[in-house]
């Protein structure tokens, strides 16, 4: 909208209290409204103010209002900084000569005062845990990536919670690093926390299954392990399916013998092994379930 013509009248009417108003930065502010086709906003900064002025408790949403009329940026931590000082809030945000607008506001504290109470009242506790001297929103920081990590990584003794500490400061400092465009704190950051990953354990390279989870630990887990075990199934015994010494001749002439006492037509060795095949498939399975009932 920067070809619209902006007509500048030397005088204009306040749309709320209705006075001819001499246009100038004293009584109208400027704005980047593209439906409002004068340079300042038809509305007094007298009358603005007045709209402003009174509860406190819902100040916020006027002044947000006023300025997506005005079609100026919202930036929480700057009204915080002036202390919901509107005159002095606006003044800064002239400041960026209409090079931001409503769009680019700023609706999230970055350094939110819900964080610094959390510090305040865990002050002891963290500096005890993270050690003395950090940031207090790296303290926040160290925290939610030491809760987040844990979760896959066993803590079996206090030597494995010191090295993901370790990797938890470092990474968090590298992570601060790259939001502050600090190259040199990145690349050494990045340096430590490699390192302490590696020492940890920490790195995906160097998990096994057990290092996640400490042994399986679920049934969907045990039945995964069983489906993905081929090679273990297939390493069992192979039987030849004819008598392989005395003890397989012994086993079939003892079986035919005793089918000729009850009639029954001999049998080659293939039926036998396909019987002990089966029995011992019958027995794994049995071993398996109750193993697994052992587990759960
Ligand atoms: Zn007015």
């Amino acid at each position: 909208m920067t070809d619209r013509v902006l007509k500048e009248p030397e005088y204009m009417t306040c749309l709320d209290c209705d006075s001819s108003r001499k246009v100038s930065t004293n009584t109208y502010y400027e704005h980047n409204n593209p439906l409002v086709g004068t340079k300042y906003y038809p509305l007094c900064k007298k009358c603005i103010k007045k709209f402003l002025d009174g509860d406190e408790n819902n100040k916020e949403e006027r002044v947000k209002t006023i300025l997506q009329q005005l079609n100026r940026p919202w930036i929480v931590d700057k009204w915080s900084g002036f202390n919901q000082d509107w005159g002095q809030y606006i003044k800064h945000i002239a400041s960026f000569h209409g090079s931001k607008t409503f769009l680019d506001s700023e609706f999230e504290i970055l350094n939110t005062d819900k964080t610094d109470s959390r510090t305040l009242s865990n002050n002891d506790e963290l500096i005890d845990k993270w050690g003395l001297g950090h940031q207090p929103d790296e303290y926040i920081a160290f925290e939610k990536k030491f809760d987040f990590l844990k979760k896959d990584y066993a803590l079996r003794n206090s030597m494995h919670e010191e090295a993901l500490k370790k990797y938890c400061r470092y990474v968090v400092k590298e992570e601060i690093a790259v939001v502050n465009n600090d190259f040199k704190g990145i690349e050494m950051w990045s340096k430590l926390a490699t390192k302490a990953a590696d020492d940890a354990k920490i790195n995906p390279k160097q998990f096994t299954k057990a290092d996640l989870t400490d042994g399986i630990d679920s049934f969907g887990e045990m039945s995964r392990a069983v489906e993905t075990a081929v090679d273990v199934v297939d390493i069992l015994p192979k039987f030849i399916q004819r008598p392989n010494d005395k003890v397989d001749f012994t086993i079939w002439c003892y079986v035919n013998y005793e089918r000729d006492l009850h009639g029954l037509p001999l049998v080659e060795y293939k039926e036998i092994y396909k019987f002990i095949e089966e029995r011992e498939k019958a027995y794994d399975e049995e071993v398996d379930l109750t193993e697994l009932s052992d587990l759960m």
